[in-house]
């Protein structure tokens, strides 16, 4: 481990973004009880990654699947880790039981891959439900319409817990997503709703992962229940 004074701004930016989070979360109207906070650990050198899970974020999170295996191997074995890119159904079977939720189901081929894994393993994967609520060329994601239907499948799925809804906002400025966050809400709510109504036991629905660097105050202010925070914590990001 390097001097603590290389990681002080990991540690200053974690204290900001929480800050920032518990005022948010104090100021909405529909905000949750309580936030959690991810750190996007992509493109972040294992040490630095170290010290944001030391600094005590919720959990780290990854979008590549070999690059959070190799990542995992660096960090303390209690570390808790999330998926939140794209999924290929190829890719299930190494990731699957390294992760506390993934955050990206957005197919039925997909969903039915990680059944097929989980059950083999006598296991339960917790999932979020992706949704491209602006309906984005270049988003993955159901569109809202589309929710209904793959949670009745996905209810005949009991190696699967459907814990909420995921959103990738667009890019634009924060107040102009907030639409989009109240929508993912929305949604939530009635799908919740719904799916209780059904007596579907395996979908809870209580999660609403929303909200990156440039607007999870907002997320928050819209309800919230986790935030993916990349940047503010680790400072720009340097694609390879
Ligand atoms: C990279 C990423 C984030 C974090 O983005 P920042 O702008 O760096 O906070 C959040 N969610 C997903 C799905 C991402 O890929």
């Amino acid at each position: 481990m390097q001097s603590p004074a290389e990681y002080a701004d990991i540690a200053e930016n974690l204290a900001l973004v929480r800050a920032e989070i518990e005022l948010a979360r104090l100021r909405g109207a529909h905000s949750a009880a309580a936030v959690r906070l991810l750190a996007v650990s992509k493109t972040v050198e294992a040490p630095r990654v170290a010290c944001a899970w030391g600094c005590g974020v919720d959990a780290l999170a990854e979008n590549k699947v070999q690059e959070l295996l190799d990542k995992q191997g660096q960090l303390p074995p209690e570390a808790r880790w999330h998926f939140i890119g794209h999924l290929q159904t190829n890719k299930v079977r190494q990731v699957f039981d390294k992760v506390e939720l993934i955050h990206s189901l957005d197919s039925l081929r997909l969903a039915a891959e990680i059944e097929k894994r989980a059950a083999a393993a006598e296991r339960v994967v917790h999932c979020l439900i992706e949704v491209n609520v602006a309906a984005e060329e270049s988003k993955f994601g159901l569109s809202p319409a589309e929710v209904w239907d793959m949670l009745v499948e996905l209810a005949g799925m009991p190696h699967i817990a459907v814990d909420g809804l995921m959103t990738v906002a667009p890019d634009a400025p924060a107040e102009e997503v907030r639409p989009v966050f109240a929508e993912l809400r929305k949604l939530r709510n009635e799908m919740r709703a719904r799916a209780e109504k059904n007596s579907f036991s395996n979908i809870s629905m209580q999660e609403l992962s929303m909200g990156m660097s440039n607007d999870y105050r907002i997320a928050v202010e819209e309800g919230a229940t986790m935030v993916r925070v990349g940047s503010s914590i680790f400072g720009g990001r340097i694609y390879r």
